[in-house]
């Protein structure tokens, strides 16, 4: 075979060599999960490890010989659509005209050093918890394809986040896997003799190591810090082994490797940002680490500040006081025993970052107050929540010795090509024109959805169906592991399971309390009957995971499990386990109806309802967050006004009302109201409203280009 080959092909052996490279390059870079061409690529070469291994390419490729590599490519069909896949990978790192070299031209010299706890890029990383993470992941593809430069730090979590899984009693257990580091697409940081890089940080008496993983996404690049070493005591390996894992003295642990250890790291590449973005106060001890950098070489104290204020951004995204980390004095003085020396100051002086009354010596030391006081522009992420936080952090702000800035906002978007799914895809390439893909933002792309001779309503409502169909047979082929019912009960469930012409309704988060998930099942006698209408049927599909401390959340879950499993319901409100992005995909990309119930003012944006505007799915949802934005009236449904009472159980109350009103008076009629050709004219009409105000204004691309021209290039 192989004789024969170089007989035949020289040219083509040649070029199979290359191929093979060049798709290993891909594999790892993150680029291809966002690009489905690429993502097929991988999944053909092997569908049992594509799927066991959580859509990993780097582990597809190594469970592929190299043989058998060679002879899929010997496939002209595969071997050219290889190549087309590996031609705009190259010309996608290699484009010189983007939007940053087009408006933002004096931001290419240095990029942005964006330090976030958790990066949620892909289900075969779970670096991330939930919606901060999907937001750092997002800004990070995003910046990458606006050609904005871009260099992440975070940590390296060797057991990633929990799995869920469901106990018969459905209650929530937490699974923590070891991640195959050799499977993932990390590359070690080395020095110049080619050896692991290690740098240290002082940690109370003594030193904590670390090293780092570089992470490729696009044309960015993302640092992931990792105390598993044997230079490390014993105490110190696990550090940065779990997302927000252990007590305060393990997160001020993490926080100081993020913060400290980031900008060491940074200044050890050989990279100078332009700007420090603090993505949430975790990372807020970067900005002690450039003063020290700053005094070392001789600024006094109140000129180092002022430099350092003039390199660093801070996003907020905590709408309620007790959610910001705050360190006590003593676990300060203990964890900075080193290092607060190398600062030149004494405990009261050092502490006073942390603290609105610097005077008062037992107050906390809070990574928002650090991340205030040491930046220059500072944000949240809805204008709503700009405002909560002014609120919230008034004190401090009004101070008159307070030199940081106020607090505007940025809305929150979600990266539109990562989260399409395919059919959606191939629809808005059929509709959008070239180059449509570097256009998201741009309201005039999407005027198309409103002419209806462009744009059938024939075939908006076959996507619908499609992806709703496409869910369900997700659903079916993924509950089963869990399905709480039993014997014939449970047989013929299944085969009803789902109904592809009722309304579709998606829930899918983080059971944080205050997200009120099993709200809609408060009067159930109503619901049932909604549920069941053989006329007009309505089902549910719920997902999400609670933290593992979070008790009440875990009793949200075992709520909603036990909904499930009742006769009235079942089959038609189901619970899928182990919310993750591929989990979020499915459901964003199915549901018609994409409900989100947050106590107001606590959703600071919140994005997952974002992510279905693109698949034509509509928005019923409290006016929090980036939906009291969002909302005009006419793109899709509120519940309850622009108000909120202060008294909790009158706001769920009220809110209950609101949202059982306008499901059964408003949206059941609509989605229902067909024509002769069986089309729900006005439903579609909806949706077309909801794609062309919501998709150019809620995406990344809108939201960093924000960042960069009000934030990151101010003063440039
Ligand atoms: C989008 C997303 C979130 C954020 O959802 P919200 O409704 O904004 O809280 C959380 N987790 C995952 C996996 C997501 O994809």
């Amino acid at each position: 075979m192989r004789a024969q080959e170089q007989t035949d092909h020289p040219e083509g052996l040649f070029d199979l060599e290359v191929t093979i490279r060049e798709l290993h390059q891909l594999s790892r870079n993150l680029w291809w999960s966002w690009n489905p061409d690429a993502r097929e690529i991988f999944a053909e070469l092997s569908p049992l490890v594509w799927d066991a291994s959580r859509h990993n390419a780097v582990a597809v490729l190594g469970a592929v010989s190299e043989a058998e590599l060679k002879s899929r490519l010997m496939d002209r069909d595969f071997a050219a659509r290889t190549r087309e896949v590996l031609v705009a990978f190259n010309r996608y790192l290699t484009r010189e005209r983007t939007w940053c070299s087009t408006y933002a031209a004096p931001f290419l010299d240095n990029p942005v050093a964006y330090f976030c706890a958790e990066f949620a890029l892909h289900e075969s990383l779970p670096i991330y918890c939930g919606g901060l993470g999907v937001l750092a992941g997002d800004h990070a593809k995003s910046a990458s394809d606006l050609g904005v430069p871009f260099v992440g730090i975070t940590l390296f979590y060797r057991q990633g986040y929990f799995e869920q899984l469901i106990s018969r009693n459905g209650w929530q257990e937490e699974h923590y896997p070891s991640l195959d580091r050799n499977n993932l697409p990390l590359e070690p940081v080395l020095d110049s003799q080619g050896n692991p890089l290690l740098l240290w940080i002082e940690f109370s008496q003594s030193r904590i190591w670390f090293r780092a993983w570089r992470l490729r996404v696009g044309r960015a690049a993302i640092y992931l810090l990792d105390t598993e070493l044997p230079q490390n005591d014993s105490a110190y390996r696990g550090l940065t082994s779990r997302v927000y894992g252990g007590d305060m003295t393990t997160r001020i642990g993490q926080e100081m490797v993020m913060g400290i250890g980031g900008v060491r790291l940074l200044q050890a590449l050989g990279i100078t940002p332009a700007v420090y973005h603090l993505n949430e106060g975790h990372s807020a001890f970067l900005a002690l680490e450039l003063l020290r950098r700053r005094l070392d070489s001789g600024s006094d104290l109140e000129e180092a500040e002022t430099r350092v204020r003039d390199r660093c951004v801070f996003t907020t995204h905590t709408p309620v006081a007790a959610g910001h980390d705050r360190f006590s004095p003593e676990l300060m003085e203990y964890a900075f025993a080193g290092y607060r020396s190398l600062l030149g100051m004494e405990a009261q002086q050092f502490l006073a970052y942390g603290r609105t009354r610097p005077e008062d010596s037992k107050e906390y030391f809070c990574m928002t107050v650090l991340a205030l006081k040491m930046s220059r522009g500072a944000n949240g992420v809805s204008q709503l929540h700009g405002q909560v936080s002014r609120e919230m952090w008034k004190d401090l702000l009004n101070s008159p010795t307070y030199r940081g800035p106020s607090i505007g906002h940025i809305t929150n978007g979600v990266h539109v090509l990562g989260w399409m799914s395919r059919p959606a895809r191939r629809f808005w390439k059929r509709h959008l024109g070239p180059e449509w893909e570097t256009r998201l933002m741009y309201p005039d792309l999407w005027k198309v959805i409103s002419d209806e001779e462009a744009i059938s309503d024939e075939e908006i409502w076959a996507l619908r169906y499609h992806l709703r169909r496409e869910l369900i047979e997700f659903v079916r082929k993924h509950v089963p592991d869990t399905f709480p019912a039993s014997g014939t009960e449970r047989a013929r469930a299944f085969e009803t399971m789902l109904s592809p012409d009722a309304l579709t309704i998606g829930f899918a988060r983080r059971f944080a309390t205050y997200k009120r998930a099993p709200l809609i099942f408060d009067d159930l006698t109503r619901m049932a009957e909604m549920v069941n209408d053989t006329e007009r049927p309505i089902q549910l599909i719920f997902a999400g995971k609670a933290h593992p401390q979070d008790v009440r959340g875990k009793e949200f879950i075992q709520r909603i499990l036990d909904i499930c499993k009742r006769s009235e319901f079942l089959g038609k409100v189901v619970f899928l386990e182990n919310y993750d992005m591929n989990v979020a995909r499915r459901v964003i990309s199915g549901a018609d109806l994409w409900l989100n119930t947050p106590r107001r003012p606590l959703e600071a944006s919140g994005t997952s309802g974002q992510k279905v505007s693109v698949h034509g799915g509509l928005n019923l949802s409290v006016l929090d967050g980036w939906w009291r934005e969002g909302y005009d009236g006419s793109n899709g449904w509120a519940i309850g006004g622009d108000e909120h009472p202060a008294d909790e159980a009158a706001q769920d109350q009220a809110d209950l009302e609101s949202l059982y009103g306008t499901l059964s008076r408003n949206i059941v009629p609509l989605f229902f109201e067909r024509d002769s050709r069986g089309i729900p004219r006005g439903w579609i009409a909806k949706i077309r409203r909801a794609m062309q105000t919501l998709i150019p204004q809620y995406n990344t691309d809108r939201m960093v280009t924000e960042y960069v021209t009000r934030y990151y290039l101010r003063g440039k």
